[in-house]
Formats: structure tokens, C-alpha cells, sequence
């Protein structure tokens, strides 16, 4: 899997580089392994790496900017999304570009995760996702897990500086 990102935030290009370049690092697919059971699911962890590595798929990461007042707090919290309607991109709300690379590579990984599940599974449905709103099971959903593995792994294995995961992802299955 390659990561595209044709836009002038340098954390991003930095983090779209990193997971691409280290897409078949043994040391981020064993740290996936041995994350779970997920919340949320009853898919287990290797099936859901299983399809993640099969994937063949490339995404693309582009920046959303809410306009009008009602989609400003919408998406107030919201770091990044994904859609049915858009297969393999993923929408980076440019008011949270101040995260950090690691918080960056997060982002793209969790993003990935509902990308596969919704696109890349062969179900053609939310099999392991997350709901909406905030509560604390969400947070050992399989997007929120991997994607934060993948944070970790990028920042040295440490979890200082990944910074918190509330605020995160707008994601909606429908
Ligand atoms: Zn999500």
C-alpha cells in the first residue's frame, strides 16, 4: 500500500512517506498482531491484519476545510474521515495539521482500517468500525488500535507525545 498526498503540509507528506516506506516492515505488522481483541467486532485481529496486508489497494489523503457554521462544528473534533461515496481517500480536516508526524501517521493508518473494511474485505460492510460519538469502547476498536500501534512504532515505541485520542475520527456508518 502506498500513501498519496499532493498537498503543502510537510507533517503529512512526512507521514503519508513513512507508512509507505514501511508498509512491509515486519515490526508494524507484529505490533498489529498483538494488539485485541477489538471492541466492536466479531472479526478477529488476524483476519482484520490479514485483509489490511492483502490489500492491493493505494489511498490518497486530501484536506477538507469545514465553511459554513453548521459544518464548522460538525466536524470540530473531527480529525479525519472517510466515506462510502469516496473509496481509498481520506479527508484530513486542515485545522489539525499542528499534530505531530506520529499523530499524522495514526490518522492515516485508522483511516486505512475503515477503508479496508468498507472496501477491501469482500463484505462490502462496516464489519469493524467504531461509533460515532465518544465513549471510551471505541477506543479498542481496530481503527483505534492499529492506527495508534502505527503512531507508536513511528514515534520509537513510546507513547508519550501521541497526544489524545478523543479527538479523532468522523467516520459514520451508514
Ligand atoms: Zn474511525
Amino acid at each position: 500500500m502506498e500513501v498519496f498526498y499532493d498537498n503543502d503540509d510537510a507533517g503529512l507528506k512526512e507521514a503519508a512517506l513513512w507508512v509507505s516506506d514501511n508498509w512491509n516492515n515486519d515490526a508494524l505488522w507484529d505490533e498489529f498482531l498483538s494488539l485485541g481483541p477489538f471492541t466492536h467486532t466479531e472479526v478477529n485481529v488476524e483476519e482484520i491484519v490479514g485483509y489490511m496486508r492483502s490489500c492491493p489497494n493505494n489511498i490518497e489523503v486530501q484536506h477538507f476545510t469545514p465553511t459554513t457554521q453548521r459544518d464548522k462544528k460538525k466536524y470540530k473534533k473531527t480529525v479525519a474521515y472517510v466515506t462510502s461515496g469516496s473509496p481509498f481517500k481520506v479527508f484530513y480536516h486542515t485545522k489539525f495539521l499542528n499534530r505531530t508526524v506520529s499523530q499524522k501517521v495514526d490518522t492515516i493508518v485508522h483511516e486505512f482500517v475503515h477503508l479496508v473494511d468498507l472496501f477491501c474485505d469482500g463484505s462490502g460492510s462496516w464489519d469493524y468500525g467504531h461509533e460515532r460519538f465518544l465513549g471510551g469502547s471505541r477506543l479498542k476498536s481496530a481503527p483505534y488500535m492499529i492506527g495508534r500501534a502505527a503512531g507508536r512504532v513511528h514515534n520509537g515505541g513510546r507513547k508519550r507525545g501521541l497526544g489524545r485520542q478523543i479527538l479523532y475520527c468522523g467516520t459514520e456508518e451508514v
